[in-house]
């Protein structure tokens, strides 16, 4: 395929510019996302990505992604949300349990104030919008191409591609995901937690309709999670140990919903279709650091988690609208201040949420008796406990960071 390059609205192809003020290495939700964020600072920006949107896509599989409503004003900010919203299904609640027990915790729009807690959107179908918006800004789209090498001076980073081609930048942002290249050329570790889990994904339909309802059930083997979907269709995440995960792929259509049901329970009545399944392994990536000298990290390349809470991209996009921030005051994009900034903002989120999704995956897995007592009596609290439930409740809608002049109420 040609490089989308060659789609470059930018009108530049007779002099294609090597010199850049901001590069982002990887194009997926996050890369794509700053993309078009930086659009309007007059910067000059390029964006390295390996795979080749928007056919393959880098990762654009049959996952959804439950958008809050922080990133959903991120995303009007960024002028793609009349977009977005054409494919997104509202959850107007959720409502959370665990399998056997009593103990529910129930969350509403109406409670926050909004008209919805969140959006569930197909992951190609945010991946192919940021896409077609970046492809209308001045930015040059360099790809497939993938980032080989990388020499960072005291002004300027010295980019090699595998192309043989070499840019130059005062700025790189990492975007490249969970095994971020730019991560392992800088020699930089990462603490790792393999929860030994994977997440089967794939959309269904039931005999009763899901009404904007986004249901969590804790089971002994891992949460299954069943989210509206657009024309009444169900997006289905069930998290399983990992040493059974090929055995369940390879079940029928027919066995694989009766099973799922099974553990789900009797709330939305039958499982009938089923579409493809998907499967990823989980683990934690925590990079050690979140800049380096004339470096920003951002999405997965800085945090990578586990998708109980839905919360890893809503994070990424956090990133991303604090970059832009930071960089829309900033004299030079790479210097020592624009990184200390950007770090002091993102810190206490990131920790926060990090921490929070994997306490939740811990205490849910974990068969102690007393254990889950405590954990029925947290769902209870947390359904009873006001204050609980709104600091809960603020955190699940992306208010909870340091307000960006993207996401300001
Ligand atoms: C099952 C599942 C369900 C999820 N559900 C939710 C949800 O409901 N809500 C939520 O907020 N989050 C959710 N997430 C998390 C979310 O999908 C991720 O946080 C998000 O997609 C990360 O995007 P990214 O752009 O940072 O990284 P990636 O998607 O990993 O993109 C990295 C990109 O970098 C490119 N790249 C890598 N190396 C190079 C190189 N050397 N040169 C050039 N390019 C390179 C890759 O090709 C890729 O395109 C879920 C995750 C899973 C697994």
């Amino acid at each position: 395929m040609a490089g989308l390059e060659h789609c470059a609205m930018d009108g530049s192809m007779n002099e294609t510019p090597t010199a850049f003020d901001v590069v982002i290495v990887g194009g997926g939700l996050v890369g794509a996302s700053l993309v078009v964020a930086l659009a309007p600072l007059n910067l000059r920006v390029a964006l390295i990505e390996a795979a080749a949107p928007p056919q393959t896509g880098p990762s654009w599989d049959e996952r959804c992604i439950a958008i809050n409503d922080g990133s959903h004003r991120i995303f009007e900010s960024l002028g793609v949300w009349p977009e977005l919203l054409a494919e997104a299904a509202l959850i107007t609640s959720t409502h959370i349990s665990e399998r056997g027990r009593f103990g529910v915790a129930r969350f509403s729009a109406a409670d926050a104030g909004l008209s919805a807690l969140g959006y569930n959107i197909p992951f190609r179908h945010i991946g192919q919008t940021l896409w077609r918006a970046a492809q209308k800004t001045s930015a040059r789209l360099i790809c497939p191409a993938r980032l080989q090498a990388m020499e960072q001076g005291a002004d300027v980073v010295q980019l090699s591609l595998d192309s043989g081609e070499q840019i130059s930048t005062r700025l790189v942002v990492a975007a490249d995901g969970a095994q971020s290249a730019v991560r392992k050329l800088l020699g930089i570790s990462a603490q790792t937690h393999d929860y030994k889990q994977s997440a089967i994904v794939t959309a269904i339909r039931t005999s009763r309709s899901h009404a904007g309802v986004a249901y969590e059930r804790f089971t002994p083997g891992g949460p299954i999670a069943v989210l509206p979907k657009p024309e009444d269709a169900c997006s289905l995440v069930w998290t399983v140990p990992g040493d059974q995960v090929e055995a369940m792929l390879a079940w029928s259509d027919e066995e694989f919903l009766a099973q799922a049901h099974e553990t789900f329970g009797e709330r939305l009545g039958a499982f009938k279709e089923i579409g493809r399944r998907n499967a990823h392994p989980l683990t934690q990536v925590m990079n050690a650091q979140l800049t380096a000298p004339r470096v920003i990290f951002a999405g997965n390349a800085a945090q990578s988690l586990h998708p109980v809470a839905a919360q890893g991209f809503n994070l990424g996009l956090r990133d991303v609208a604090t970059v832009a921030d930071v960089l829309s005051t900033a004299a030079d994009p790479g210097a020592a201040e624009t990184l200390s900034e950007y770090e002091s903002r993102r810190g206490n989120d990131r920790e926060r949420v990090s921490g929070f999704t994997d306490r939740l995956v811990r205490t849910f897995s974990n068969q102690v008796p007393g254990l889950r007592g405590l954990r029925h009596l947290g769902l209870l609290a947390l359904d009873l406990t006001p204050p609980l439930k709104d600091a809960v409740m603020r955190q699940n809608l992306g208010l909870g960071g340091l307000p960006s002049k993207f996401a300001r109420e």
